[in-house]
């Protein structure tokens, strides 16, 4: 089951086992383009069944896979990021298409997701033990990794592509067949990532693609087949935890990639131009739609106006449009749900006396846009301050004292990642150690990268993405009690 799509043939039914198929009843659902608000495709709505049926797949497999050589796993795994390089545009343009985002945003998007792959290529020879003396001295201590076996992965659809190799990697790296189920606004670039893995010589039946609009659904009852034992999600903090309850029926390994609240903090010493070009990053990549995105920017009372007056000016300079458009560098938002939550927590912190700089109205015609918009002046109480943005809008507040935007930084509910600004290092650390977040960007916008764990503290989440810690959590760490 394919359609053409960006000029190639791109699957659009469940790939189980090998093959993509229709869902078990032949129903389908519609991909959205969020530029012209009109029908992109049409997938396969995976049912019941067809979860089931993916299961019995990766359980097929999962014997067979796991007795792979890592040498193996990780020969398959860097074919897999060499083709995903290789088609960098075409997949980017997919994205563009189904999610939105501007093409410089997709193209870079395909890079990060593609170094999941690379760096899983590079982990999965170097998955070390350990062996000691136990302190009685009666016996050895063994530690080994082995898989932990069939496992879930739920993805969002602001980054198709990287949230899907950020666990597929791994999982493959450390030996686990896997069930995918992409965000229903994005299943087409899940679908293609899958293509790429077949043909990298995963076997069939190690990977599998669920595309389905019935999600709890679907997670539920593969949550409760005694045959799967982890579930990794990426998504929203609500969703999570109601996964987190369901997975509680059998006790399910979980890794939880949550929302996020990112405070960036800019203190009175700070290079204001370095500021600016990192506030641009940390709130505009991906227009916005990012967990990791700028959500509350506190700036030092003797530089506020002018840092606010300068991401104005940055933020009135970008080019709006159709993420395929020659030089556009912020697309539509997903959906026109995403526009209204917008304009109400504009509509909130402006009636509590927010300034508008730049943006501020929505756009009109056909597709899903919203200027960038920076606010001054924002009242603590706002809602903007308390709730994910996930769009172009930049709230700045003024605080006086370092332990002030400490203290103003850590009260969230969120704790997925903070900014530090400053020209001060012992300053920058002292703030960064002081800051309740998983990641820190000291003088830096973007966190992301493959070699390092990326996660949350508090309700953004449990557990590692990236770095070694990525790998181990597909692990189950077993002990041997050996006497020799
Ligand atoms: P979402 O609504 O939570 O959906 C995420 C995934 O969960 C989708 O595949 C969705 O499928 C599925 N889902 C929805 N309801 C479900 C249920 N009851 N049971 C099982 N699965 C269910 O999040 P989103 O709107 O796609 O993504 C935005 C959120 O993701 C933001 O909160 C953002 O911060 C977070 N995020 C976090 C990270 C991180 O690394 N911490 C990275 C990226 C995004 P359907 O599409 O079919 O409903």
């Amino acid at each position: 089951m394919t359609q053409i799509v960006v000029g190639i043939d791109t699957p659009t039914g469940v790939l189980i086992n090998g093959e993509v198929r229709a869902a078990s009843d032949g129903g389908t659902f519609e991909v959205t383009d969020p530029a012209t608000a009109q029908v992109l495709a049409t997938v396969a709505n995976g049912t019941l069944d067809d979860a089931a049926a993916c299961v019995d797949s990766a359980e097929a497999a999962a014997d067979g896979w796991a007795a792979t050589s890592p040498r193996e796993r990780s020969g398959i795994l860097m074919k897999a990021f060499d083709l995903m390089i290789e088609r960098e545009q075409q997949i980017a343009e997919l994205i563009v298409r189904e999610n939105g985002k501007a093409l410089s945003d997709a193209l870079g998007e395909v890079r990060y997701a593609a170094e999941f792959f690379r760096w899983y290529a590079e982990e999965a020879v170097r998955v070390r033990g350990e062996i000691q003396t136990a302190p009685s001295g009666a016996n050895r201590i063994m530690v080994i990794h082995q898989p932990i076996g069939i496992s879930l992965l739920i993805t969002p659809w602001n980054f198709p592509a990287a949230m899907a190799t950020r666990k597929i990697g791994p999982a493959l790296a450390a030996g686990c067949t896997v069930i995918l189920k992409p965000a229903s606004e994005t299943p087409l670039t899940a679908l293609a990532v899958g293509a790429i893995l077949a043909e990298a010589g995963v076997p069939d039946g190690v990977v599998n693609v669920l595309p389905s609009r019935r999600s709890g659904a679907v997670a539920d009852q593969i949550l409760h087949d005694p045959r799967v034992r982890k579930l990794s999600f990426t998504g929203s903090t609500e969703v999570g935890r109601r996964l987190l309850r369901t997975a509680a029926d059998r006790v399910i390994s979980c890794s939880m990639e949550l929302g996020g609240n990112a405070p960036f903090v800019v203190l009175d010493d700070a290079d204001l131009d370095k500021a600016v070009a990192g506030a641009m990053l940390a709130k505009m990549r991906n227009g916005g739609e990012a967990c990791t995105a700028a959500n509350r920017i506190y700036v030092q009372r003797p530089i506020a106006e002018e840092f606010a007056a300068r991401l104005a000016r940055a933020m009135e300079a970008l080019t709006v449009g159709p993420g395929l458009d020659v030089g556009t560098e912020v697309g539509p938002l997903i959906n026109d749900d995403a526009i209204t939550k917008i304009e109400e927590l504009v509509a909130d912190a402006t009636a509590r006396g927010a300034r508008i700089l730049t943006g501020g109205e929505k756009a009109q015609g056909s597709g899903y846009f919203y200027p960038p918009t920076v606010l001054a002046d924002v009242d603590g109480d706002s809602q903007i301050l308390g709730e994910e943005i996930f769009g172009p809008v930049a709230p700045v507040v003024v605080f006086d004292t370092d332990e002030e935007a400490i203290e103003r930084a850590n009260a969230t509910e969120y704790g997925l990642v903070s900014y530090v600004f400053t020209t001060d290092l012992s300053r920058g650390l002292r703030v960064s150690e002081a800051l309740d977040s998983g990641m820190v960007g000291l003088n830096r916008g973007v966190v992301s990268d493959a070699a390092a764990p990326f996660g949350g503290t508090k309700q953004s989440g449990l557990g590692r993405e990236g770095g070694h810690e990525g790998l181990l959590e597909y692990a189950e760490s077993k002990y041997v009690a050996v006497d020799w």
